[in-house]
């Protein structure tokens, strides 16, 4: 057995309450280093479910969460963010061999985790409405009001750093939160439930069920106690999530995915840009939905580039979580699968195959490893230059000028994020407002983590604003309160 096996099944946490499922149902968690088994966690359904959206509704209508001031909010935030912060290493070392990243990449995770409930702590009280001149006599105001439960699906690659974002927005306003997290790695996110409890966080306020998909997932979306709905994954689930919201007549922002460009222009200053292009393909994996998927090439500097990129390549290495390598494994033999197929699918003269990275002799070959895969020119109409491999692999493309290199970073159905690389201002921002996507970087990618900056997607990237100020407007609704107060 893996030294990091946890024996006992872990169970979901209801008000703060260990519940394990009636028919005892359990899931096995995988390490992807080796494919060994380091957890057993419960296959929540829907009893499980209903229960936690039940004692979530207490919380928020007549329970301890309600009676709470936003200050008060704003300190447990804090209290849990430190909680994360004094217990990073044994995070980290459960982040690591529960999705199979580097360490060093595990404890970047936990201070951004722990980062997003500093934020949303000092945020809880920062959130104020307006007032509206009207007419004499009147006094009109808007105000930013909770839901009431929300339900939260997080995806398997950022688990810790995806209880920061979504939760600590959502509970920073006032809402009770039930979260479903990802079957294949959810140790962080039910250790951060139970430090939140340690701190003082009031029963029902956040509620963790663990489960497949289709059943603890789909169960809590078409709950018709849930107020509003936060989902990170695939396109595909994303529509059924949108589905089953519109059912109950509720809201949902949906998260899922990108085929984001790198647009490197002639005048571009390579030596910053070359690194940066190589580490938004390769960090964790390329299991990033904002992953840097595609370079866009002026004709001009291609050829420079390539060599660039090839060499860069050479150097990328997959290995076991402890080793820190470049990349760890891909999160399950599925995924592994499914990048593999995409790499088969390139190699001919419409996606030239031009560079691999290397696994280390080291890895087992029960873990999930894929040497980072470059491939070039590849053909617009090539799946490679278009579909989302959430791997290793950067595709590159050419383009002719301004104009060329707008229509092909926007030729695709996603729109997350977009980077631009050049030296001439103007280009800089007629191209970063042409881009049609949530979040342009100019002359930087992802830089510093983000947490302050909002963050989501247009068109099959989803909708909505997580991250920053923005979630918390995305977390609310606003009420006008008009009084006649007499002139
Ligand atoms: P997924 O969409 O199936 O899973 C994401 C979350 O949704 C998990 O918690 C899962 O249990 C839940 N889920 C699955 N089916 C559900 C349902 N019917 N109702 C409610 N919830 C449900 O994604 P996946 O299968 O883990 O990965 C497939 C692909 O999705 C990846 O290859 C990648 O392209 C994409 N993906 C994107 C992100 C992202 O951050 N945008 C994250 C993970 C995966």
């Amino acid at each position: 057995m893996n030294e990091m096996t946890v024996n006992a099944a872990l169970p979901c946490l209801i008000a703060g309450k260990p519940v394990l499922p009636a028919d005892g149902r359990t899931i096995d968690l995988l390490c992807p280093s080796d494919g060994k088994k380091i957890a057993e966690i419960a296959a929540g359904g829907a009893a499980e479910i209903d229960q936690a959206v039940r004692v979530a509704r207490s919380a928020f209508e007549d329970g301890a969460w309600s009676t709470l001031t936003a200050l008060e909010r704003g300190r447990l935030l804090r209290r849990l963010g430190e909680a994360i912060a004094e217990n990073a290493a044994m995070l980290a070392e459960l982040e690591a061999s529960d999705t199979g990243k580097p360490h060093r990449q595990a404890e970047a995770d936990m201070v951004a985790a722990a980062r997003y409930f500093e934020f949303y702590s000092g945020a809880a009280d920062k959130l104020h409405g307006d007032t509206i001149p009207f007419l004499a006599g009147y006094q009109v105001q808007t105000v930013y009001e909770p839901y009431g439960v929300v339900g939260i699906i997080i995806p398997w690659n950022y688990p810790a750093q995806m209880v920061g974002r979504t939760c600590a927005a959502a509970l920073a306003v006032g809402n009770t939160v039930v979260m479903k997290p990802a079957e294949e790695a959810c140790l962080t996110p039910l250790k951060i439930c139970e430090l939140a409890h340690e701190v003082g966080f009031p029963d029902g306020a956040f509620n963790v069920v663990t489960g497949y998909g289709h059943e603890a997932g789909a169960a809590l979306t078409g709950h018709p106690g849930v107020d509003f709905l936060s989902f990170t994954g695939s396109p595909q689930v994303g529509v059924m999530v949108q589905t089953a919201a519109a059912r109950n007549h509720i809201d949902c922002t949906l998260e899922l995915g990108g085929k984001s460009p790198q647009i490197l222009f002639a005048d571009a200053d390579l030596d910053a840009a070359i690194p940066v292009v190589l580490n938004a393909i390769v960090q964790n994996g390329g299991q990033t939905c904002s992953a840097g998927s595609r370079a866009l090439i002026e004709a001009s500097i291609y050829d420079e580039v390539i060599d660039r990129l090839k060499a860069g390549f050479k150097d990328l290495v997959a290995a076991p979580w402890r080793e820190n390598g470049t990349l760890g494994a891909l999160i399950s033999a599925k995924q592994k699968q499914r990048v593999e197929g995409y790499i088969a699918a390139g190699g001919g003269s419409d996606a030239p195959l031009i560079a691999r990275g290397r696994v280390s002799p080291t890895a087992p070959e029960t873990g999930n490893y894929v040497a980072p895969a470059l491939f070039g020119p590849v053909a617009e109409t090539h799946p490679l230059a278009h579909e989302e491999v959430f791997g290793p692999v950067l595709a590159c493309l050419k383009f002719t000028d301004e104009a060329d290199a707008i229509r092909i970073a926007n030729g695709t159905d996603y729109g997350l994020v977009a980077a631009v690389w050049t030296r001439d201002g103007g280009r800089q921002m007629r191209v970063s407002k042409a881009m049609q996507c949530g979040q342009v970087f100019i002359n930087c990618f992802g830089a510093g983590g983000g947490i302050e900056l909002p963050f989501g997607g247009v068109r099959k990237s989803g909708h909505g604003r997580e991250k920053g100020f923005a979630a918390l407007h995305d977390f609310t609704q606003m009420k006008t309160i008009v009084q006649n107060h007499g002139t």
